[in-house]
């Protein structure tokens, strides 16, 4: 357990595998798409050898874990979803679109997750396997952020449509302009069309979000898709800035304006980026925090030393209030010490969870699809995954699986796929 977490690639690569370990057992790690695409550009990273290159591609992928840790959907596919009218939950956990309904052999209902393409795709690449389309994809992606002058057309064509904007002082005042100008209700219709040609839909998406807009009683954006008005926020406060000079031209900047549109879906960011450390403060609200990259690591070693002097295999919870960690258990779970035995109940209950995922893997046991199941009847969430002998263990304890639960395994069900479970 623990708060919801997102990291940036700079303070992802930063930290090392022991400090990954403590991380995802006192957060819960979000991961974003932009971070996997990230993680994959440096397989055509130039001036490095092939195998070099695999070699370290293979590692980051190997930080990714599996406890505490889940992949949340794409940014686009949710603006998408946003304006075709489902509702995307800013609730700073992470969004998991296609599960299918459950019912257990005990009667409960849940939903299931099965694998998505990304997850499957990052097996192989922990195992060291890349496709052809996957370097295309990497060579495509190098060539983009690396491409000069990429915003700077964009400036000179903006400086000339954008001159009534009145000149802006600080980033603050820029992003309360925004928040204005896209506001105004005699331009919605207007604004929501530039912002769909942005996205470059097909024909008929377009057709369907235009005929909701002109269906549905919405005054504003906002209220029509608030996930992907959150976005266009984003984006045209991006863009302003960079028109006003306020952020530069570096064309990485585009992805790391990317990381900002997951935003709603954690409870803390964490960045070592000069770009994110600047405009951070406009994006989050008062329910987040932000943390520095070289902040987060010293704050885990401060817990890795905290548990090897108390040398007990304790509970993981933070005891020291002057941690970045222990404050943000205090902001963004309510958590203080009275709560202690709560929590004990809680990693009881997780260590019994381990044994169940381990049980449902002898048993291979098979949950009834079942389509009519209401939110609130939801018991529990089972997303399957697949977990490869040298990745981190699903228990937490840092080892290898194959040092570690696999032992626990008969050996003919070893390498099959299975589930892990989350109530
Ligand atoms: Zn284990």
């Amino acid at each position: 357990m623990g708060p919801t977490i997102i990291l940036d690639k700079s303070t992802f690569q930063s930290l090392s595998f022991e400090e990954i370990v403590c991380l995802h057992n006192y957060y819960f790690v979000v991961v974003t798409p932009v971070l996997l695409i990230e993680i994959l550009g440096d397989l055509t990273k130039p001036k490095q050898n092939e195998s070099e290159t695999i070699k370290k591609v293979k590692l980051l992928s190997l930080k990714i874990q599996h406890k505490n840790s889940c992949l949340t959907a794409n940014h686009r596919t949710l603006i998408i979803e946003s304006l075709l009218g489902n509702k995307i939950e800013m609730k700073r956990r992470p969004i998991i679109l296609h599960s299918k309904s459950a019912i257990s052999k005990d009667g409960n209902r849940g939903v299931i997750c099965d694998e998505t393409p990304e997850e499957k795709a990052l097996h192989n690449w922990r195992e060291g396997n890349f496709t052809e389309v996957e370097k295309n994809i990497s060579l495509f992606w190098r060539a983009s952020t690396t491409k000069k002058d990429k915003f700077e057309n964009l400036k000179k064509q903006a400086k000339n449509n954008f001159h009534l904007l009145p000149k802006i002082k600080d980033l603050k005042t820029l992003y309360n302009i925004i928040e204005k100008v896209i506001g105004i209700p005699d331009n919605q219709t207007e604004i929501l069309k530039v912002f769909i040609s942005s996205l470059q839909l097909d024909h008929e998406s377009i057709q369907k979000i235009f005929y909701r807009w002109e269906q549905n009683n919405s005054q504003t954006i906002n209220e029509f898709a608030p996930y992907a008005y959150y976005c266009l926020k984003i984006q045209s406060s991006f863009l302003q800035g960079v028109i006003f000079d306020k952020f530069g031209t570096k064309s990485t900047n585009d992805v790391d304006l990317t990381y900002l549109f997951y935003l709603p879906f954690c409870n803390i960011f964490s960045s070592e980026d000069k770009f994110h450390k600047k405009i951070i403060n406009f994006c989050l609200e008062k329910d987040q925090s932000f943390i520095s990259g070289t902040d987060l690591k010293k704050d885990l070693n401060n817990l890795i030393s905290e548990e090897n002097e108390l040398q007990t295999k304790r509970k993981k919870i933070p005891h020291n209030p002057n941690t970045y960690t222990y404050k943000f258990w205090e902001k963004h779970l309510g958590w203080s010490p009275d709560k202690e035995k709560f929590i004990a109940k809680m990693e009881d209950e997780e260590g019994k969870r381990v044994d169940q995922i381990i049980q449902a893997i002898k048993e291979s046991k098979l949950l009834q699809a079942n389509k009519d199941i209401k939110d609130t009847d939801i018991k529990f969430v089972q997303q399957k995954f697949k977990i490869m002998p040298d990745e981190f263990c699903f228990c937490g304890s840092g080892k290898k699986f194959k040092n570690c639960c696999s032992l626990k395994i008969s050996e003919k069900i070893k390498h099959k796929k299975f589930e892990k479970e989350r109530v």
